[in-house]
């Protein structure tokens, strides 16, 4: 399409009208979930308790019991209308993949029968050969198998074209290696149960399960349908690779909480109770602080599901926006110069007895209990913030972190001026510890924690990882990315982080140490040995790139370089001791994220070399030519040099842009070329970041955004930015 055409569609937009629903929420909510409540009526009693057990446990199910599941969940899915049943996994593409298979079968006598058998419900095995394995799956053992997530409930999609029963499932190689992102979070919440169990036992014994939680804010664009088709660069790559931004202006802080266009709102009610039937629970809705920018969240849920629930989220957005012939843009950087989106995890962890333990409790007792995780948590974070970094390596989140408004690539912790003043008197009380004198608490100010401890006056928007009251906000991940990897790792790095703790403390109190002596002298210590990475200040700002750096901090700004994190020794032996990861899975998870980087960045150059050579330098060379016989036919009628010389000097500039154009749009076909004879993944990857995008991507786009302000506005063939980011 034609930015021309796709303007005139655009501007005659009319919105697609969403009655709100007439039914209060809890009438459809979960209506399309296969949950307790729908076990109970559907399936057998013997077999819901059994069912009901195994998933507490965590067990997978006898295939005795998932014949009558299967068959329970059929007849709830026909129910539904639903024609159709998937299995509905995670693979390593990052997004979700199905394969639909059809309840229908023929009888031997030719009878159509509607069938679901309990091995089709508990396992499948997909053609797995399109997924990427990172050499895991050799061409004889190419098969990958499917198994349901029993914690997670089935669902059904409705859909036009038919209603299809889904079954969360992980995905594995046929040798038992994970090829998706589920089974490692899955692995991730038994190592952290298991750690943070035994130490809430120093303090309270009846907490016998701890799980964690996660909230997560989703951050995206909004784009007219037509004008998104007269990108190509938006739908090849999902960001704009041209395009001259809007001067920073008044309009887009106006936009921070400002009303939400009509058309957008109605989007929003559409795809919530969407989302509602799902069972996911959107809570909240605004408008970001770029134009076209949004937010949504919903509530905080045990993480499992609450992943699942992102991922089917961004799936329903995706469908919904159709309806209302708008594109959701998931991309971690669209538009240039203007925010980027991220995905905030808002994360904590829970227990069975009800308490969040990252919420200072009212007593000195529990307020120690607190402290412990807190800290804990810190040094986890401390320990492996460069593996931190690497779960958030992407192509998109390249041209996030450190751009506008956005966290820096730095891994730091805020929080708060409260609990740092009681972090420092801990790590200070430490010689009273050495000298063996029990530690008046009081003295120190634990009791003195107020019970909220960060009003919005004290909150810090600018770190990657901030404590916001009774969580940590991992604000660094990518707004396209399965929140699954930074999560799972999180975990670990937690679970690994408290069975050391444990060590200690049994070590101690084994030599006659009371427990808060002990609890205090170890936190003491991980604090003095954590802090450099807590900043409380601007994490925009350039002076803490500078102080990062004397404090010795990491700040890793492209994907490759970053990855590096996944496979050091420490990472290693990190997933190896939580049982997350084996040497194998590792490997090859890295080498998965290195060639998708680097096919990513392939596909953008390409598209930037496309659109140069075949929209940019003809409509340039058009206007130029219209430019040069203008001022020739001025010459004849006698018009003088000295009068004309703007406007020659106006054909000399655009000369000169052009010749740029060229100069180094060829040039980076060769460093492409280049990469491409490199064999080693990560030398390649390297290659296309430095090489090919480093050298060449702002130096071209500089160019073509000039000429972008200098070419006639009717000629320019690119919808412009103001034209993407405005919504009638
Ligand atoms: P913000 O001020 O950052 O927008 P909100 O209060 O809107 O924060 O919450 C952001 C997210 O954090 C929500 O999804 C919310 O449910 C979630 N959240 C709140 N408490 C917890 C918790 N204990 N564990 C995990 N997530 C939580
Ligand atoms: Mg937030």
């Amino acid at each position: 399409m034609t930015r021309k055409e796709s303007l005139k569609i655009a501007s005659s937009r009319q919105k697609v009208t969403v009655p709100y629903p007439t039914m209060p929420i809890n009438e459809f909510f979960a209506s399309n979930v296969f949950n307790k409540q729908k076990m109970r009526e559907y399936l057998p009693e013997e077999i819901f308790n059994s069912l009901i057990n195994s998933i507490e446990k965590g067990e997978a199910i006898d295939y005795s019991i998932a014949q009558h599941v299967a068959a329970g969940m059929k007849n709830w899915a026909l129910s539904k209308n639903a024609t159709h049943y998937t299995h509905w996994f995670q693979p390593l593409t990052g997004s979700t993949a199905e394969k639909h298979d059809s309840f229908f079968h023929l009888s031997p006598d030719g009878q159509a029968l509607e069938t679901f058998s309990g091995s089709s419900l508990v396992q499948q095995e997909p053609d797995a050969s399109s997924f990427p394995s990172g050499g895991i799956r050799n061409t004889f053992e190419a098969r990958g198998y499917t198994a349901w997530d029993t914690s997670s409930p089935a669902f059904i999609y409705e859909s036009p074209a038919g209603n299809t029963l889904c079954i969360p499932t992980i995905f594995i190689s046929y040798t038992g290696e994970s090829l998706d992102y589920k089974s490692p979070l899955l692995k991730s919440l038994i190592a952290v149960e298991k750690a943070a169990v035994d130490v809430c036992n120093y303090f309270d014994k009846s907490i016998t399960k701890v799980y964690p939680t996660l909230g997560i804010e989703q951050e995206y664009f909004l784009v007219d349908d037509a004008i998104f088709n007269a990108r190509p660069d938006l739908m090849m790559c999902g960001r704009s690779v041209y395009g001259s931004s809007p001067a920073r202006g008044q309009q887009l802080d106006d936009h921070y909480f400002g009303s939400i266009p009509e058309r957008v709102q109605a989007y929003m009610i559409d795809f919530e109770q969407e989302s509602h039937k799902l069972g996911i629970p959107l809570k909240t809705r605004h408008n970001e602080v770029a134009p076209g920018q949004f937010e949504c969240a919903p509530l905080f849920e045990e993480m499992n599901l609450a992943v699942d629930h992102n991922l089917l989220l961004m799936d329903v957005m995706e469908r919904v926006s159709k309806r209302h012939k708008f594109r959701v843009l998931f991309h971690e950087k669209p538009f240039s110069g203007i925010n980027g989106s991220g995905k905030h995890n808002n994360w904590s962890l829970s227990t069975n007895t009800g308490k969040n333990l990252l919420s200072p409790g009212k007593t000195p007792k529990n307020n120690l209990m607190f402290l412990t995780f807190f800290v804990n948590v810190i040094k986890a974070y401390h320990n492996h913030a460069d593996l931190m970094r690497a779960t958030i390596a992407s192509a998109g989140n390249d041209y996030r972190l450190g751009a506008n408004e956005a966290p820096p690539a730095i891994m730091s912790a805020f929080i708060g001026k409260q609990l740092s003043e009681v972090l420092d008197a801990i790590e200070h009380s430490k010689v009273d510890v050495a000298e063996g004198k029990e530690i008046n608490l009081s003295k120190i100010g634990i009791p003195k924690i107020p019970e909220i401890l960060l009003d919005n006056t004290d909150r810090n928007r600018t770190s990657p990882f901030a404590f916001t009251g009774n969580k940590f906000e991992f604000r660094a991940v990518g707004s396209s990315a399965n929140p699954a990897a930074p999560m799972a790792t999180l975990n670990a790095a937690v679970a690994e982080q408290l069975i050391a703790f444990k060590a200690e403390m049994d070590e101690r109190m084994g030599n006659g140490e009371s427990r808060d002596v002990a609890v205090l002298s170890i936190l003491a210590r991980y604090i003095s040995e954590s802090k450099n990475i807590i900043f409380e200040g601007n994490g925009y700002g350039d002076e803490w790139v500078e102080l990062a750096k004397q404090r010795g901090l990491n700040n890793i700004k492209n994907t490759p370089d970053a990855l590096d994190g996944m496979v050091t020794e420490k990472a290693l032996k990190l997933f190896e001791t939580t049982k997350i990861y084996t040497e194998r899975e590792l490997h090859a998870r890295h080498e998965i994220q290195l060639e998708i980087f680097t096919k990513k960045i392939q596909i953008e150059s390409r598209l930037m070399e496309d659109l140069a050579l075949n929209q940019i330098v003809p409509t340039v060379l058009n206007y130029q030519n219209l430019l040069v016989k203008t001022v020739n036919g001025q010459k004849e009628i006698g018009i003088s040099k000295a009068v004309l010389q703007p406007q020659i000097a106006l054909i000399e500039k655009i000369a000169n842009h052009l010749s740029d154009v060229l100069t180094n749009v060829d040039a980076m076909v060769n460093a492409r070329k280049k990469a491409n004879l490199i064999d080693d993944v990560k030398e390649k990857a390297v290659a296309y970041s430095s090489d090919v995008k480093g050298n060449y991507f702002d130096k071209i786009r500089l160019h073509v955004d000039k000429l972008e302000l200098i070419v006639d506005d009717k000629l320019w063939p690119l919808a412009k930015y103001r034209e993407l980011m405005f919504i009638k």
